[in-house]
């Protein structure tokens, strides 16, 4: 009896049950300016820490991002045999790199290109040092064996 009771109570016409969702959606609309103004206070109060955090995170997805993406293009440079990470860069083999990277929003979503999508034969491994002579002279002069 009790219990048919408080049920009861609860029961809400529709004109009831609408103005309590705008109550509601009042209460939750206050209470989200509260929220972002207490985000806003704590990011301003440990910028520093969470700028440091974010940082190491970028870092260590661009690390194993690197990692995929010289794993998937054979891990040397394909005029050298170059195979120190650092040393290292992504070719268009058909050239326009640039352009085409330019198109990505960042390094990583461009990364992330080369991961899922980039087909094999459309890039290669190349160290700085040949990159750098590919892009001056055409032609590394390791593929002229004229090295001056
Ligand atoms: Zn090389
Ligand atoms: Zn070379």
């Amino acid at each position: 009896m009790l219990v048919s009771n408080s049920m009861k109570r609860k029961e809400l016409t529709p004109e009831q049950r609408e103005r309590k969702r705008l109550t509601q959606r009042a209460y939750w609309e206050r209470n989200k300016e509260e929220r972002n103004a207490a985000q806003r206070e704590y990011y301003h109060r440990n910028k520093e820490s969470i700028r440091t955090k974010q940082r190491v995170v970028n870092r260590e997805a661009y690390k194993q991002q690197r990692i995929a993406i010289l794993a998937k293009f054979g891990g040397r440079c394909v005029c050298c045999g170059e195979s120190t990470e650092v040393f290292l860069d992504v070719d268009h083999v058909n050239g326009g790199g640039n352009k085409h990277r330019k198109q990505f929003r960042s390094i990583h979503s461009y990364n992330q290109f080369l991961i899922e999508e980039a087909k094999l034969e459309d890039f290669q491994i190349l160290c700085k040092n040949c990159n750098y002579a590919k892009f001056r002279l055409g032609q590394c002069p390791h593929q002229l064996d004229a090295r001056f």
